[in-house]
């Protein structure tokens, strides 16, 4: 699995619709300081599911949403869709592309997609669980969450460990299943 593209609008800076391809092979983001090359990677920790808005750069959730500029009004929503090429099958659905995506209003309203169907969070979550690319994987790291993961407690080091391993799909279902 990787991502072919990230699709943006009404995201921090990104106040108009832009699509941004990527190749399977490493892709770098260049430019000035403030041109928004962390809130790329802050728009996909996003779709995967962050819940934080510190961990987001910001204090509340609709900070993520475009608030203005000199030249251009505030907008009222937020929506990034991440495409992921599957032809590998590494995610469990039977889609050799699966669009994922996530809006939020400002009213507090927010959705959830898989390739355009309405779902559930924990749909996005399970999805990602052991493939090394959820939200709570070594597969973004912000700055300072290096440290932050090194000086965790055992419990959260070992949740690491266990999402690199592919078990913590079990435990994760174990514990959906004690809720019910
Ligand atoms: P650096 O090289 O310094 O790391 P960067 O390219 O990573 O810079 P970002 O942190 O992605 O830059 O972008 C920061 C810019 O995003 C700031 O100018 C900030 O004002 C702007 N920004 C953040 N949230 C919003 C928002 N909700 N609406 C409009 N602009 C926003
Ligand atoms: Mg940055």
């Amino acid at each position: 699995m990787y991502l072919k593209g990230v699709e943006i609008q009404g995201f921090k800076t990104f106040v108009d619709r832009v699509r941004l391809e990527f190749g399977p092979g490493v892709t770098a983001i260049v430019g000035p300081n403030g041109s928004g090359k962390s809130n790329i990677a802050d728009a996909i920790l996003w779709v995967l599911g962050e819940q934080s808005a510190r961990t987001l750069r910001g204090a509340r959730m609709d900070d993520v949403i475009f608030a203005g500029s000199e030249k251009r009004r505030p907008v009222g929503m937020a929506e990034v869709t991440l495409h992921l090429d599957n032809s590998d099958g590494s995610l469990p659905l039977e889609f050799e592309e699966i669009a994922v995506t996530r809006r939020f209003f400002r009213s507090g309203e927010g959705e959830y997609y898989i390739n355009k169907v309405p779902c559930r969070l924990r749909d996005i979550q399970e999805l990602f669980l052991d493939t090394g690319s959820g939200r709570g994987s070594l597969a973004i790291v912000g700055q300072g969450r290096l440290e932050e993961i090194l000086s965790a407690r055992p419990e959260e080091r070992r949740a690491v460990l266990e999402e690199a391993a592919g078990i913590a799909r079990y435990r994760w279902r174990k514990k959906e299943a004690e809720q019910r």
